[in-house]
């Protein structure tokens, strides 16, 4: 049964037109496709400028595959926009980390990345994974999300742990960890930087998902999809990964609710 809930499209910074994209979905076999367009922060040039349209748009697809495939319009809600309402379900996502007074993107690129941890934090990137995941600890509570987006993105372009994976890393990480699966909020397990070529396995990292599984958090597997050929990128690899991490099932959203499906 295969789903993905976490796509971009051209209402924001996907390449693909919804219809392009929920025909590319149907072709798959998709039993439904989610929408989840960059919400609004007033700062991000990867946001959504105009709801309506996008709304509008989704709505037409939904009408056009009515009885053959489910759509969904979903937002992609960074923190720095707030609580998300009105839509048929939420990502919460932490893009950027509040320091110095400035807004520091927290995967633009690698040299962006070597840059914040060199000049906004004196060299110390632990400091700079604290701040991260401070804020990925409350995006349940700030934004009302029903999945939480890409879990350890600061280490995008770190999969080897080069600059991530000290004491203080794990630390912050561990405790975003405790205070999410408290709320029974979904972890996503996001393929978006294999498609891109930055990483090799999905987020979050296998130690990761070995924590979720111990608190019995549930799991549902996305491409973070911004072009319909990569709509199920990776996505063996992502069950491999949750797999040995001891996962044997991942949600789908069908008939309107998150429904376990077995691997
Ligand atoms: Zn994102
Ligand atoms: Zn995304």
């Amino acid at each position: 049964m295969i789903s993905n809930v976490h796509t971009h499209s051209v209402f924001c910074d996907g390449r693909d037109t919804p219809f392009e994209m929920a025909m590319r979905a149907f072709q798959l076999g998709f039993v439904s496709l989610g929408f989840s367009g960059h919400s609004d922060t007033g700062f991000d040039p990867c946001g959504m400028r105009d709801y309506n349209a996008y709304r509008a748009a989704v709505a037409a697809e939904k009408e056009r595959w009515h009885g053959r495939m489910e759509i969904y319009c979903g937002i992609e809600q960074d923190y720095f926009s707030g609580r998300a309402e009105g839509w048929d379900y939420v990502i919460g996502s932490v893009h950027y980390v509040e320091h110095g007074g400035k807004k520091l993107a927290v995967d633009w690129s690698p040299e962006e990345t070597d840059r914040i941890i060199r000049e906004e934090y004196d060299g110390c990137a632990e400091a700079f994974a604290e701040d991260y995941y401070a804020l990925v600890g409350r995006i349940f509570d700030v934004t009302g999300c029903d999945i939480i987006g890409h879990f350890d993105l600061i280490t995008k372009f770190d999969e080897e742990g080069k600059i991530f994976s000290g004491a203080r890393y794990r630390d912050a990480a561990m405790g975003a960890i405790d205070a999410l699966t408290k709320t029974g909020a979904i972890f996503e397990v996001n393929t978006g930087a294999l498609a891109r070529g930055y990483r090799k396995t999905p987020y979050p990292a296998q130690w990761i998902l070995r924590e979720l599984r111990a608190r019995g958090a549930e799991i549902i597997i996305t491409s973070d999809c911004h072009n319909k050929d990569f709509l199920d990128f990776g996505y063996e690899k992502a069950v491999q990964s949750a797999w040995e991490a001891g996962f044997e099932s991942a949600l789908v959203l069908r008939g309107g609710k998150f429904e376990r499906a077995g691997f």
